[in-house]
C-alpha cells in the first residue's frame, strides 16, 4: 500500500501533523522507534503559541484534565531588577502556559493521531529513505519498506531523514549552553521562576504530581572544563541556591551539552523536515515544543493544499520553509543571545522601565512566555513607548 504521507517521529512535530492530515481524510503512516507513553529529554514548558495550537486542535482541555497545573504567574530575577507578575498577550489577556511531563503530552498527541485515523507503528526505527528518479518515495528499516507521496522527517535533532536526504545546515551557531534538570519535591512553586546571573541561569516551574522541574543552564565550555560528572555539577551549583533548601531531588539529573542552534535546508523532492529535525534553538527560551506545533500546523495546511491540487508541492514546501525561517529570525537571534549568558546590558533600559511600571513588566513577561512576538516587543516604536524615548 502507498500512503499520502509517511511521518517519521511521533512527538511534538510528527504526531499533530499526522493527526491534522488524517482529520482531513488523508492516509498517513506515523512511525517512531519509541513506544508511548515514554519520556524524552525536555523541561517541557509550553509557551503561549503552543497552548493556542493545543486549544485549536481541541486537546488543551484533555491536557489540563491530566492534572497539569496551569501557569499564570512569572517571576524573573535579573539581580538588580526582579520582575514578578501576570504575563499578558498582545490583546491584554493573561498568557496562560503549562509544563506537562512529556510522557503525558506526547502520549496524548499520539492517541489523538490514532483517533483521527492515523496508522501508528511504535518501536519501529527507520534507517533510510527510498529514492526513485531523484525523489524520495518512501522509507525503509529492518524488515519493512513503505511508500508515500511525501515523507516527513519529524525525527528530532539527530534526524535520520535529514541525514539520508543530505539536508545541508543553513545556519549553525553551535552549542552554547549545558542544560541540566531534575524533578524536585517540597517546593512551593505555582508559576515560572527564573534567576539569571552572568554565566548562570536557574529556572523552575510546576508539573504533574506536585513536582517542580528545576533547570540549570551554564556556559557549555565552563561546564565541560570542570571535568566532573554533570549530575555533580548540577547538585553542587544548586546547593548554594537558598530557594531549594530543605527540598528533595526525586529523579535522576539529566544533562544535555550538545544543543546546537541551527536550521537545515528543510525540503526537497518527496521530503520535508518538521520540528527539531529542521530548526533548533537552545531550550533556554523554551521555544522547541511550540515551534514543533507551529510546523505541524503550517505544514499540514501546505500539504493539504498541495494534495488537493491547489498548489505544486515543491512550491508549497519552499514557502513553508521560507516562512518558518522569517517567522523565527528574531527569536533565533534573541535565543542565541540568551544562550550566551551574557550580562543583560543592552536590556537595562527595558528592565528599569518594567521595574517601574507593572504594565510594562506584564508586557515583558508576556514576551518571555510567548504571548507577544519578540520583534514587536523590541520594535523601536514599542521601546520608545515603554521607556519614554
Ligand atoms: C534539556 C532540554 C530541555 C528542553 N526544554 C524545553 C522546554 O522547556 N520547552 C520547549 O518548548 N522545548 C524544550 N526543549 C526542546 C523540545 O524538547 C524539542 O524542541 C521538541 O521535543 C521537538 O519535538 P520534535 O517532535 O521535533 O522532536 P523530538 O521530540 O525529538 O521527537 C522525535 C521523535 O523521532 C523519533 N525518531 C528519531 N529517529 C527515528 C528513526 N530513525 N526512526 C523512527 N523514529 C525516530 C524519536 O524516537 C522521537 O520520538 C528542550 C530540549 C532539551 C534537550
Amino acid at each position: 500500500m502507498s500512503y499520502d504521507v509517511i511521518v517519521v517521529g511521533a512527538r511534538c512535530a510528527g504526531a499533530p501533523l499526522a493527526m491534522l492530515l488524517a482529520r482531513a481524510g488523508r492516509s498517513v503512516l506515523l512511525l517512531d522507534r519509541s513506544r508511548f507513553p515514554s519520556e524524552t529529554m525536555s523541561t517541557h514548558w509550553v509557551l503561549r503559541q503552543g497552548i493556542d495550537l493545543l486549544a485549536e486542535w481541541n486537546l488543551l482541555n484533555d491536557l489540563f484534565a491530566t492534572g497539569c497545573p496551569p501557569i499564570t504567574e512569572v517571576r524573573m530575577d535579573f539581580g538588580d531588577v526582579v520582575l514578578s507578575g501576570v504575563p499578558t498577550t498582545a490583546s491584554g489577556a493573561t498568557a496562560v502556559t503549562c509544563a506537562p511531563r512529556r510522557f503525558v503530552l506526547d502520549n496524548l498527541l499520539v492517541r489523538a493521531a490514532v483517533e483521527a485515523g492515523v496508522e501508528v507503528r511504535e518501536g519501529v526505527a527507520v534507517s533510510d529513505v527510498v529514492w526513485e528518479d531523484g525523489a524520495v518515495v518512501g522509507v525503509t528499516g529492518a524488515g519493512f519498506t513503505e511508500r508515500a507521496r511525501l515523507v516527513v522527517g519529524a525525527d528530532g535533532r539527530n534526524s535520520t531523514i535529514a541525514r539520508a536526504v543530505g539536508a545541508a545546515t543553513a545556519d549553525d551557531r553551535g552549542a552554547l549552553t549545558a542544560t541540566s534538570y531534575a524533578y524536585w519535591s517540597g517546593l512551593d512553586v505555582s508559576g515560572v521562576e527564573t534567576t539569571i546571573r552572568p554565566g548562570c541561569g536557574v529556572s523552575m516551574w510546576p508539573t504533574h504530581d506536585g513536582l517542580t522541574v528545576v533547570g540549570l543552564v551554564l556556559p557549555r565550555q565552563d561546564f565541560l572544563s570542570r571535568k566532573q560528572p554533570g549530575e555533580q555539577i548540577y547538585l553542587d551549583s544548586l546547593a548554594q541556591f537558598d530557594r531549594l533548601r530543605g527540598c528533595r531531588v526525586e529523579s535522576r539529573v539529566r544533562v544535555a551539552t550538545n544543543l546546537r542552534n541551527y536550521h537545515r535546508r528543510s525540503h526537497g523532492p518527496g521530503w520535508v523536515l518538521a520540528g527539531d529535525a529542521g530548526y533548533h534553538q537552545d531550550p533556554i527560551g523554551a521555544h522547541g515544543i511550540s515551534n514543533a506545533f507551529s510546523d505541524a500546523d503550517q505544514l499540514s495546511r501546505t500539504i493539504l493544499r498541495a494534495l488537493d491540487g491547489g498548489v505544486r508541492i515543491e512550491r508549497g514546501l519552499a514557502r513553508y520553509e521560507a516562512r518558518r525561517n522569517a517567522d523565527r529570525a528574531a527569536s533565533f537571534e534573541f535565543t542565541c543571545g540568551q544562550a550566551a549568558l551574557r550580562p543583560v546590558n543592552d536590556f537595562d533600559h527595558v528592565l528599569s522601565a518594567a521595574a517601574a511600571h507593572p504594565a510594562t513588566a506584564s508586557e515583558l513577561l508576556g514576551m518571555f512566555v510567548g504571548g507577544r512576538r519578540i520583534e514587536q516587543f523590541f520594535a523601536p516604536a514599542n521601546l520608545a513607548r515603554m521607556i519614554g524615548g
